[in-house]
């Protein structure tokens, strides 16, 4: 039996930079088999723990083996709704093929790679997309006579709506912005996660009876007591964690220093990248620095080579990193797709300030060396400054991607709910419900900036919770 993974295709990095294509190619059918002929179908298999929202993998695997393709997409959808997504955007390495047999040490396999799970799964979902398979709402009479709000239409709401709906439940989702998906459109670039992709898995969701109302901020136009007033039984918070937080050092507020939330909203939500084909513009800087090194900051970077290539600008666009490659919290796929794409790491350093010329635009970022000390809490070792070590580069736009906070509207202005110090809202994890009765959330909002399938994972507890909440009504 083969043992060695199919290797999967990507879109060369010369040409993919001038563009937002979709870079890493998915398997053919031939290659998703040939795959699929590794799994062994262990007898306890540990990939299915390794997954947050509990997918029956080795079921589906080898459905798939067998062609039977709409029975392997039927096997996913049960516990997720989204799996062209997942399959290509969740961390698998850290998820269920860290847990896959092939990884342990002792086994005959021990040294070869674990099953390319997400991009089988991928293969599965974009299958069903094509022939349009559709799950089947349950028919249930107690709960289809209640309706539930769902606030936010990012995964974790998306997914809760979901599941409420395919039991029958009437679902209505209110969402701020003019249009769905959260940070899988306003944040994760189409390079990554082409739209016709998302916007499938989100219609199909609506085909199972989600209403969803777009322009909505619940804490302006109405308050939770309203909701609850007007005849929603229960209400889902999927708020996200969309508030960037800053350096704070001088020169902060120049011209052309954006946080990565703004910079990717623009192109990615507002389509400034085909400015003045759609109306809000962005700068494209010569010399781009993005500071950090998380996810958030090579699509940024990745992003903003893109423009520069694509306006005829010689590209040079740096990652700015205070530790090494090494504690980079972004995914390592990532960082090396960016480097393909030419974008320069410059680690260990730590900015200091930005400096702009008289019409107050930043020309320069003053940044100090570092060296890494002891860990820290968070088991990385700490950057440490060397001193007199400032140095200076050229930097006409800065993108600051350092992390990111709870989204407040709502919490601000309903004090009986409660949060903890960074503003997440704090939750039972039995049951997600939070401080206020029939109130629950799930995603960023609780426990902060997470992956996609922890937000669902999340997302399907709390639904869970819900239908046993509205039964008990
Ligand atoms: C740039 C970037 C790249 C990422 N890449 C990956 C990746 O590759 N893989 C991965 O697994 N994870 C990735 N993540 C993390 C992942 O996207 C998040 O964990 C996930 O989106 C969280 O889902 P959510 O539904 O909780 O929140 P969000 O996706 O933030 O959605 C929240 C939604 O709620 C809306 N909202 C907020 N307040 C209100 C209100 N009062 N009324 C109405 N609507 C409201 C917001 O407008 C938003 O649409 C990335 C994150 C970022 C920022
Ligand atoms: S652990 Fe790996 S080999 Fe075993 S069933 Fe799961 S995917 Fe297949």
């Amino acid at each position: 039996m083969k043992k060695e993974p199919v290797k999967i295709k990507e879109k060369d990095s010369a040409l993919r930079v001038k563009n937002f294509e979709e870079v890493v190619q998915g398997f053919s059918e031939i290659e998703a088999l040939e795959e699929a002929m590794r799994c062994i179908q262990c007898k306890n298999p540990q990939c299915i723990s390794g997954c947050p929202v509990g997918i029956d993998i080795k079921a589906f695997i080898r459905e798939l083996s067998k062609k039977d393709y709409d029975s392997a997409y039927f096997t996913i959808r049960k516990n997720n709704n989204f799996p062209s997504i997942c399959g290509r955007i969740c961390p698998a390495e850290y998820q269920c093929r860290k847990a896959c047999v092939f990884t342990k040490k002792g086994k005959p396999f021990a040294s070869k790679e674990s099953i390319n799970i997400h991009f089988l799964e991928r293969f599965i979902g974009d299958h069903g997309a094509k022939k349009g398979l559709e799950v089947k709402i349950v028919k249930n009479e107690k709960l289809s006579k209640f309706k539930v709000a769902v606030v936010g239409s990012g995964p974790a709401g998306l997914c809760c709506a979901g599941e409420l709906a395919r039991n029958g439940v009437k679902v209505s989702v209110f969402e701020g912005l003019h249009k769905t998906g959260g940070v899988l459109r306003y944040g994760i670039p189409a390079f990554r996660l082409p739209r016709n992709v998302l916007d499938f898995e989100i219609d199909s969701l609506k085909k199972l009876g989600v209403e969803i109302s777009l322009n909505f901020i619940v804490g302006k136009a109405k308050t939770i007591d309203e909701l609850f007033s007007e005849g929603f039984s229960a209400i889902f918070l999927g708020l996200g964690a969309g508030i960037p937080s800053f350096l704070g050092i001088p020169g902060e507020n120049l011209c052309n220093v954006y946080s990565a939330n703004e910079f990717l909203t623009r192109v990615n939500l507002m389509s400034a990248h085909i400015f003045p084909a759609y109306h809000t513009p962005i700068n494209i800087g010569k010399h781009i620095v993005v500071i950090g090194g998380g996810n958030t900051a090579m699509d940024a970077a990745r992003v903003a080579i893109r423009l520069q290539h694509m306006n005829a600008i010689k590209p040079d666009t740096t990652i700015s990193y205070r530790r090494t490659e090494v504690e980079m919290p972004s995914r390592r796929l990532e960082i090396e797709h960016a480097k393909e794409e030419g974008i320069k790491f410059d680690i260990l350093v730590k900015p200091e300030e930005f400096t702009g010329d008289e019409k107050g635009f930043v020309t320069k970022m003053r940044s100090s060396r570092c060296k890494l000390g002891e860990p820290d809490n968070t088991g990385r070792r700490k950057p440490v400054v060397i001193p007199d070590s400032l140095f200076e580069v050229d930097c006409d736009l800065a993108v600051i991607a350092i992390g990111l906070g709870a989204n407040q509207m709502l919490t601000r202005v309903t004090p009986q709910l409660k949060t903890d110090k960074y503003g997440d809202v704090i939750v039972n994890s039995e049951n997600m419900e939070t401080s206020i009765k029939g109130v629950f959330a799930g995603g960023d909002i609780v426990g902060g900036e997470g992956t996609v399938i922890e937000a669902l994972g999340m997302a399907k507890k709390a639904a869970s919770a819900i239908i046993e909440h509205l039964l008990r009504l």
